[in-house]
């Protein structure tokens, strides 16, 4: 970090770490850095950036800051979040395997198996929800425990620290896609995590206006190995959506508290609701995961998942019946999203083993007012009642 305390609380920090006053004019928030070429005193002599590639200071920036952020002692940007699970997964030994949790984005299973399974890495699937179940049978040859918590859609929740300790008996990496909970409500790296992932596009952007994706870890090693695949493959953000990232970032710790808030108060209608058969957040007392997740999350987040009694037909009836939740894909900003996974997010997971209930429903409850989004859910599922 530069210049921000280490001890210094994670709001200040997400305020503070990477954004010091520009030196030449004090500029509060340092400029875009469009530069794609940096000068040379000499020939190999410069300020740490030559080629925008490579590094350039508004990616550093934001690099630093997901690192703060995570507590982690290195921090890389990518263009996407598919685009930093790839940096991590191709750092694999030639045909390594992969264990991927039960649950988990539609896009990193295809990752997982479209790409990297095709190209000789054997993947396994399953729940870690049950860390028991991945010591008894834990499949040979495994290099990465990719886990989701909570994941997306289902919102099961995993024990990070006990998939860790399995993972770590037989020498292999547990990568936490942190994407759904954020650094502000769990921190996977301290919980015995290897490598944590994200997509930016998400709460760390927070306003549905830039693609991106991060890794935080702390191993030295493997963060050289994955930066030389950062810069070897050039997967990297532009300075103006490190930026928007970053600019996100300040504001994190105040919208997950509004979202998680938000999300309480649309369990509620949802839970009591007739229509409803099943509501998957891991804030109630009936969840699977509550336990784990209050020992390792700091509040439940802003996604919630539910199951509709009228099957697939009354699922999409109620995604296209809401008006303040808008129907589309993506999630974690400050507008309220409703989208149908089966056939929208998570339709490459179709016939596979993560293959998604066609009745649920996943909401990524936003930062309006409360009142309003519990009146449009409630109108949504009367229609189907
Ligand atoms: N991880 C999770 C949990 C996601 O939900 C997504 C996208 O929806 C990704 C990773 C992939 O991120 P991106 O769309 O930024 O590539």
């Amino acid at each position: 970090m530069t210049g921000v305390g280490e001890d210094w609380g994670f709001e200040t920090r997400a305020v503070h770490a990477g954004q010091e006053p520009d030196p030449a004019t004090g500029a509060v928030v340092p400029p875009i850095s469009l530069s794609t070429t940096f000068a040379q005193q000499a020939v190999g002599r410069h300020r740490g950036w030559e080629y925008a590639r490579s590094a350039n200071p508004t990616r550093s920036a934001l690099e630093t800051a997901i690192a703060s952020l995570e507590g982690a002692r290195h921090g890389l940007a990518f263009a996407s979040g598919l685009a930093a699970e790839d940096a991590v997964l191709r750092q694999m030994a030639p045909g390594a395997g992969v264990v991927l949790g039960g649950d988990a984005y539609g896009g990193t299973f295809r990752l997982i198996d479209k790409v990297y399974g095709a190209s000789g890495h054997p993947w396994t699937a399953m729940d870690l929800t049950e860390p028991g179940r991945l010591a008894r049978e834990w499949p040979a040859g495994t290099a990465i425990v990719w886990a989701e918590s909570p994941t997306n859609p289902a919102m099961a929740v995993v024990d990070i620290a006990a998939v860790a300790e399995i993972a770590h008996a037989h020498d292999a990496l547990l990568v936490i896609d942190n994407t759904f909970a954020t650094p502000y409500l769990q921190q996977p790296l301290a919980l015995g995590a290897d490598v944590v992932v994200h997509s930016s596009t998400k709460y760390l952007g927070g306003h549905s206006d830039v693609v991106g994706g991060c890794i935080a870890l702390d191993d030295d090693d493997l963060a050289a190995k994955i930066g030389f695949i950062q810069n070897a493959v050039g997967a990297v953000p532009s300075p103006v959506d490190c930026y928007l990232v970053q600019r996100g970032l300040k504001t994190l710790p105040i919208r997950m508290d509004r979202h998680s808030d938000n999300a309480r108060a649309v369990v509620e209608v949802l839970t009591d609701h007739p229509a409803v058969a099943r509501v998957l957040w891991p804030g109630l007392p009936g969840h699977p995961g509550h336990d784990v997740a209050k020992r390792q999350m700091r509040d439940f987040g802003g996604m919630v998942s539910f199951v509709l009694r009228g099957g697939e037909p009354a699922a999409i009836a109620v995604v296209e019946a809401t008006r303040v939740f808008t129907l589309a894909e993506s999630l974690g900003a400050v507008e309220s999203l409703i989208e149908h996974p089966g056939r929208m997010t998570h339709s490459s997971a179709a016939g596979s083993p993560l293959e998604v209930d066609p009745a649920l429903v996943r909401l990524s409850v936003g930062i309006e007012t409360a009142a309003d989004l519990v009146a449009d859910l409630r109108q949504a599922l009367d229609t189907v009642t």
